[in-house]
């Protein structure tokens, strides 16, 4: 039988550097030979600076000591993602990492609120239940404070749920140096065509200098390109514009201002929105938008229009189509990263849906050879991820009172996936959220954003209404007296940072 030993990278970006390191701290040199493929002329996207709490795993699943990590990458902390002017101009809310409340007798905590929030638009005296009150992610996000979860901590700060902020640049160089340590190695040249066999596996890639490089499995991670999967494979794709029409982006630097805030910002535009991202050094900046609304001279006025601070880098235009690829795995090659797919960065799903690939191919890992079992279960397991994700970004845009632009009406009246339109009218009829098997993202954030997006569900739960008026004020008080100690105990976040990482 055949046996399956030469692995090889073609991309040297966050999703060819985050393979290399998984495959290098799983298996030993002698099992494996990992060799990575990048061209320094050619470069990296560079953005994916912002995460979702799960990159923890990753970096600990590769031993990373944090601290050391976040002064190499200049990183911050990351409790959450600020939308403002999504619902509708000067609206605002905060997609937390951690839970509101605590669930009682079974009920999630939501469905508390929503009995109060009713009982409280029928009081029209009565002042509306502030959200952040009941999350310590939230409230320590408003007032730019944060430390790492305090163990034995009686508030819920024992259980303080965190991502990072990092130079994309800086994180790819920190994962490559890890690989390279570990036995990987690194040919720095150009692809220019694949060998295939007569079964359509592919057996080497030859390169612009080093002639040859012979492979039994092949990753691609060649970034939008899709050099293998799609150039040499060609297993079509899957385009998503009409349901996610932003397919352009304006990134571009500038100095670091006022405190660091430990969460990323997006504002909605006329055309779509700006990201801000805080990092030791510097604050990313982005402008995403459609360019069937918007030309890239306009938006890239606007982004340099709103900058917080002096520029430092020249504006860097990055194109895409939302969606992915019929086939992530496909004979022996395996997409990872943009080449598999893409959904804008809104919710910051770019590296997890690397690191859920990379697990995903850690698992079903080939023993001699690739099993149509193993592509099969791939690529079931890659499809169901990412169309959940896209249903959750595409709720930010449906859900919404803008009108104000082109762009928006659009949105507002475009048609929906029946997956996204189940859970809106599942929530809209009795707040209820069902999280599909193992879909990425969980109730609290699926809450967060349709109540942030302004859907009002016309009941609860039933058993919220269980509990006496009196006994459940008395518990949502002890909530919100429970995180106010916890956040009692935090410092600034930029003091935080000073104290444990600050990149030299
Ligand atoms: C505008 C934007 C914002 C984003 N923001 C976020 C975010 O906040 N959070 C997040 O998690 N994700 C984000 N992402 C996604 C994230 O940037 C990517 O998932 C991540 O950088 C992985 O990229 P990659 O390695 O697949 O591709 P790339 O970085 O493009 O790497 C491709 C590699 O292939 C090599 N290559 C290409 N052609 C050849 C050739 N002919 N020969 C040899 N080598 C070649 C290149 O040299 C490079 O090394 C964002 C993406 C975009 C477009």
């Amino acid at each position: 039988m055949h046996s399956l030993k030469r692995l090889v990278i073609l991309g040297g970006g966050s999703a060819g550097w985050m393979t290399a390191a998984a495959l290098a701290r799983t298996f030993t040199t002698q099992q494996y030979d990992v060799t990575v493929i990048e061209s320094s002329d050619i470069g990296t996207v560079s953005v994916g600076e912002a995460t979702i709490p799960n990159i923890r795993q990753f970096n600990q699943m590769l031993g990373i000591d944090e601290n050391d990590f976040l002064r190499k990458t200049q990183g911050t902390f990351k409790l959450g993602i600020e939308f403002v002017d999504w619902f509708k101009p000067g609206s605002r809310y905060m997609h937390p990492f951690g839970p509101y409340g605590v669930a009682l007798y079974g009920v999630p905590f939501h469905h508390y609120w929503l009995r109060q929030q009713h009982q409280t638009s029928a009081n029209s005296r009565a002042e509306p239940l502030d959200l952040s009150r009941y999350c310590l992610e939230w409230a320590a996000a408003k007032d730019n404070q944060f430390c790492r979860p305090q163990q034995g901590s009686k508030t819920p700060l024992a259980h303080l749920q965190y991502a990072f902020h990092f130079d994309a640049v800086e994180y790819a160089r920190y994962l490559k140096n890890y690989a390279l340590e570990r036995g990987v190695k690194l040919i720095d040249d150009r692809f220019i065509a694949a060998q295939m066999a007569p079964s359509g596996d592919i057996t080497a890639l030859e390169l612009a200098q080093s002639g040859k490089v012979e492979g039994d499995l092949f990753i691609d991670c060649s970034g939008f390109k899709a050099l293998l999967i799609e150039k040499t494979l060609q297993v079509g794709y899957e385009d998503w514009r009409h349901w996610l029409p932003c397919d352009t982006a304006v990134a571009q630097t500038c100095e670091s201002i006022t405190e660091l805030k430990p969460y990323t910002r997006a504002t909605a535009r006329p055309a779509g929105w700006q990201w801000q991202i805080p990092l030791q050094h510097r604050i990313g900046n982005g402008h995403v938008f459609s360019s069937r609304f918007m030309s890239d001279d306009e938006a890239t006025q606007q982004l340099a229009d709103s900058l917080p601070a002096k520029a430092l880098s020249e504006p860097r235009t990055l194109r895409w189509q939302n969606g992915k690829r019929h086939k992530a795995w496909h004979k022996n090659c395996v997409a990872i990263g943009l080449s598999a797919g893409f959904i804008e960065p809104l919710e910051s799903t770019g590296l997890q849906l690397i690191q859920s690939g990379i697990s995903r191919l850690i698992s079903l890992f080939p023993q001699h050879r690739c099993s149509d079992a193993d592509r099969a279960a791939y690529n079931r397991y890659t499809d169901f991820e990412i169309e959940r994700i896209r249903d959750f970004v595409i709720l930010h845009y449906k859900a919404t009172e803008r009108d104000d632009s082109a762009f928006w009406r659009y949105c507002q009246h475009m048609e929906i996936p029946d997956t996204l339109a189940d859970k809106i009218a599942l929530y809209q009829s009795s707040g209820r959220i069902f999280r599909d098997n193992s879909e990425m993202f969980n109730e609290i954030s699926w809450f967060s954003v349709l109540n942030g997006q302004g859907i009002q569900p016309q009941s609860y739960h039933p058993m919220a209404n269980a509990i006496p008026a009196q006994e459940l004020d008395n518990l949502m008080d002890k909530i919100t007296q429970a995180i106010a100690a916890g956040k009692a105990q935090m410092p600034a976040h930029q003091d935080y940072i000073s104290q444990q990482c600050r990149s030299i």
